[in-house]
Parts: structure tokens; C-alpha cells; sequence
């Protein structure tokens, strides 16, 4: 056997056939289920929590917001107006290491502090400006401005925050300082702020998509098919009262933790198994770690040290850097993917900042291989996702709005989806992936409009 073929045979266990990706969708459409229904929720782990987002913008929405945008690559504060057109203005801020990991106080206090600076800086000060919190991480929401963080995600884990109402907790932040004053409209997911930003000028977007550092996804769905509803429902519809549409709630799924329970272990290799154990939550989110940004340069990574070992790359030497985890950025992958077909510029370079300063075209061509194994496994997973949402939802035309820096920054992983996409769903569904621009700051000041045309509807 040449050596190209024995990397693609130990490569071969991160591609999935069609039939395997089938069987994934089906244990997902069975884990949202369980999720959505009374008995089950309690045990299940894709928790389809309520939003409490029961319509979607109608263009029309007009005023000033704040948004506060915290759980992805970086935090920002941003300064939004809707009239026409929506104009930005935003600011990012640091989240040091030792605060994602501190105690919740600090990570607050972080917040507020930011908030206040970007309040000064901008002389926001004089106005009572809506605010819309987007916090990225499981939530139970109890209301559409009470959100009870479930558990932490992504290198997040700051002690005293989960089981409580992450609003409160900005609030009493803000109040410790007490030199600003706000107005918290709203706090969402960035799965929904996705969903918000794209239905802003998009009448079919029924999906909200991240595949970013971490990875979710939110849907409308019917209501009579949500049956926590009838225990979160804060301000039922009474007769007569026809002006609203209580017909739909947005779900987010938080279908990275799908996995959790074992399910998905048919599917999961050796390399999956070394991520999950040494991050910081262990047998937690096991689908987000097949796919999104935070592990799928780390995943690339053990492949490559393995190739190493059976003395399949660089001659069996491996250089110091590729030893230490977290050196293979997932960025990388992005890079290595984007040289043109028997070019291996980006991958080179990259090659040389990981000390290997003669790989050969032989190495080069494995190091793409296993790139492109790590990236379809987890495009294709993703689409398994998407397709079990829009065959539930049904509808003939649907379009998906989607952010986050893998779906952005890779340059296949938007094909990838939509070839596996039409191979997972129902005959006769269409369906679109659209990059939505800055759902989680724009989606969030939509959340806060919407939410304040419908309390004066009321
Ligand atoms: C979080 C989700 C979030 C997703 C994308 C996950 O780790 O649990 O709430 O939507 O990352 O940011
Ligand atoms: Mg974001």
C-alpha cells in the first residue's frame, strides 16, 4: 500500500456514508422530541427551550437600541438604529482568559464595565436606550427577559452563574457601579439573533444557524407541538384579542449537547474521545465538539500527531509545536483548503510556523486530505442537523440563516452543506443557507423592537 492510501484508510473513519448521516438525523429528530415534550424534557439533553419570540420583524421596525453581544469569539457592545436601512456602531472588548474562567461577579462586572465606557465614549448617557442582551449559552428562558443560564459552553466556566437569571446578574452589575443607567428589553440566543437579523428582510426564514466557536440552531415551530408551552406561557391570547398571532415560538434547540446521552457514539472516534476528556467540560456538548471552531483545528491536530507515529508525515518526526494541543489553529484549516487544487502555498506557510520546514508535496497533499476529512465530517454533520429542522417544519420554501467564523471563513463548508442538505431532505422541500450579517448585535436589537411593538399592541 503507497502512503497516501494509508492515510486515506485511517482518515476513513471520519467519513460518514449516507446511511450513517441518515441514522444521525434520525436520532436527532428523536432527541428534539424528547426535548419538546413535558415528560421527557427534564431527562433530555437537545433541550429545545422556548424563546418566548413568538413573531418575527416586519421590517418595519424603527428606533435605537444596545445590544450586548457576549459567548462567541469575541464580546461587544453595540449601538443600533433601524429606520429604512440599520446603522451600526459597535466596539469589541476583550474577555481575558482568567475572567471566562473566574468567578460569575467578575465576569459581570466585566460587562458592566465595558457598557459603561462604550455609554461614555459614544455620550449615550442622557437617553433610556433598549437594550438587547444576546448570551450565548443554554439558557431556560422564563420569560423574555429572565434567562436562567443552564450550563456553561465553550471555555466558559465562571462559579456562581449556572441555575441563576444571567439579566439579574448584569443588573446587579450594573447597579454595584451605579454610573449607568439601562433598560433590558430582551435577552437571546444567537441562534435566535441570527434567525431575527435574516427574517428582518427575508419572509422565509424559519431557521437560525451558528456554526462559529460553538454550534446551535433555532426554528420556528408550531405551537401545539410544544407542549413546555403551556407551563411557560406568561399572557395567553384571550378571545377576541386578534391582532396577535400566537401561532409559532422560536425553539433553540442547543442541539450541541446532542450526543451527551451516548447516541451518537456510533459515530464518534478516538480523536472525539481525546477532545471531550481533556476540555474543560467533559460528556458535555458532544456534537458541538465534532464540528464547531473551538475543536475542529484540535481535532485536525491528533490526526496529523497520529500520522506522525505510524510514520506516514514528515518522515515520522514530529516538530515541538504540533506536540503541544491547541497549536493547529482552526483558521488553518480554512487556509490549507483555500490553496488552489496542486498548490500548496497556505499550506506551506503553515507548515513552517509549526516547524516543519521541508514537508514534501506528499506531505502537504495528506495534511489537505486530513483537513478536508475534519471539515466534510463536520459540514456534513451540520447538515444532518439542518435537514431533520426543515423537515419538521415542512414548508415548501425555507431559508436558513446562518453566521458564525467556520461558515464564513471556510471556503467549501457553505457547498458542503447545501449538496449534503439536499440529500437529507424530503422531496419537494427548497431551501436556501444565507449568511445572516451580524445576527447576534442586530437580531438582538430586533428581539428588543419586536418586543416592544407587541407590548403596545397589547
Ligand atoms: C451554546 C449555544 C450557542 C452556540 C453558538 C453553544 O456552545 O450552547 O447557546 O448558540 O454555542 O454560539
Ligand atoms: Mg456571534
Amino acid at each position: 500500500m503507497t502512503v497516501a492510501s494509508k492515510v486515506r484508510e485511517i482518515c476513513q473513519e471520519l467519513v460518514l456514508s449516507p446511511e450513517v448521516l441518515k441514522e444521525v438525523c434520525d436520532c436527532l429528530q428523536e432527541e428534539i422530541n424528547k426535548g419538546l415534550a413535558k415528560d421527557s424534557h427534564p431527562e433530555a439533553t437537545v433541550k429545545c427551550f422556548p424563546t418566548y419570540v413568538r413573531e418575527l420583524p416586519n421590517g418595519k421596525e424603527e428606533g435605537r437600541f444596545l445590544a450586548l453581544d457576549l459567548g462567541g469569539t469575541n464580546f461587544r457592545v453595540l449601538l443600533i438604529e433601524f429606520s429604512s436601512k440599520c446603522r451600526m456602531d459597535s466596539k469589541i472588548y476583550a474577555v481575558p482568559q482568567p475572567i471566562m474562567v473566574g468567578p460569575g461577579d467578575g465576569l459581570f462586572d466585566h460587562i458592566a464595565e465595558c457598557l459603561a465606557s462604550f455609554i461614555k465614549e459614544r455620550n449615550l448617557g442622557n437617553e433610556l436606550l433598549p437594550l438587547g442582551f444576546t448570551f450565548s449559552f443554554p439558557c431556560k428562558q422564563e420569560g423574555l427577559t429572565k434567562a436562567r443560564l443552564a450550563q456553561w459552553t465553550k471555555g466558559f466556566k465562571c462559579e456562581g452563574v449556572e441555575g441563576r437569571d444571567v439579566v439579574e446578574l448584569l443588573k446587579q452589575a450594573i447597579a454595584r457601579r451605579g454610573d449607568v443607567q439601562i433598560k433590558i428589553c430582551a435577552v437571546l440566543n444567537d441562534t435566535t439573533g441570527t434567525l431575527m437579523s435574516c427574517a428582518w428582510k427575508n419572509r422565509n426564514c424559519r431557521i437560525g444557524l451558528i456554526v462559529g466557536t460553538g454550534t446551535n440552531a433555532c426554528y420556528m415551530e408550531k405551537l401545539e407541538k410544544v407542549e413546555l408551552w403551556d407551563e411557560v406561557i406568561d399572557d395567553p391570547p384571550q378571545d377576541g384579542d386578534t391582532h396577535i398571532e400566537v401561532s409559532g415560538v422560536v425553539i433553540n434547540t442547543e442541539w450541541g449537547a446532542f450526543g451527551d446521552n451516548g447516541c451518537l457514539d456510533f459515530v464518534r472516534t478516538e480523536y472525539d474521545n481525546n477532545i471531550d476528556s481533556e476540555s474543560v467540560n467533559p460528556g458535555k456538548q458532544l456534537y458541538e465538539k465534532m464540528i464547531s471552531g473551538m475543536y475542529m483545528g484540535e481535532i485536525a491536530r491528533q490526526v496529523l500527531v497520529r500520522l506522525v507515529s505510524e510514520g506516514l508525515l514528515f518522515g515520522g518526526f514530529a516538530s515541538d509545536i504540533l506536540l503541544e494541543k491547541g497549536s493547529f489553529f482552526t483558521k488553518y484549516i480554512s487556509e490549507i483548503e483555500s490553496d488552489k487544487s496542486g498548490d500548496f502555498n497556505n499550506c506551506r506557510a503553515i507548515l513552517e510556523e509549526l516547524g516543519f520546514n521541508d514537508a514534501t508535496d506528499a506531505d502537504c497533499a495528506n495534511v489537505r486530505h486530513v483537513c478536508e476529512c475534519v471539515s466534510r465530517r463536520a459540514a456534513n454533520l451540520t447538515a444532518a442537523g439542518v435537514s431533520v429542522l426543515l423537515n419538521r417544519i415542512g414548508e415548501e420554501s425555507v431559508t436558513v440563516a446562518v453566521d458564525g467564523s467556520v461558515y464564513r471563513f471556510h471556503p467549501h463548508f457553505h457547498n458542503l452543506m447545501v449538496e449534503q442538505i439536499s440529500q437529507l431532505v424530503k422531496p419537494g422541500i427548497k431551501f436556501d443557507l444565507m449568511l445572516s450579517e451580524d445576527g447576534s448585535g442586530r437580531g438582538a436589537a430586533l428581539v428588543a423592537a419586536v418586543a416592544s411593538r407587541c407590548a403596545a399592541m397589547r
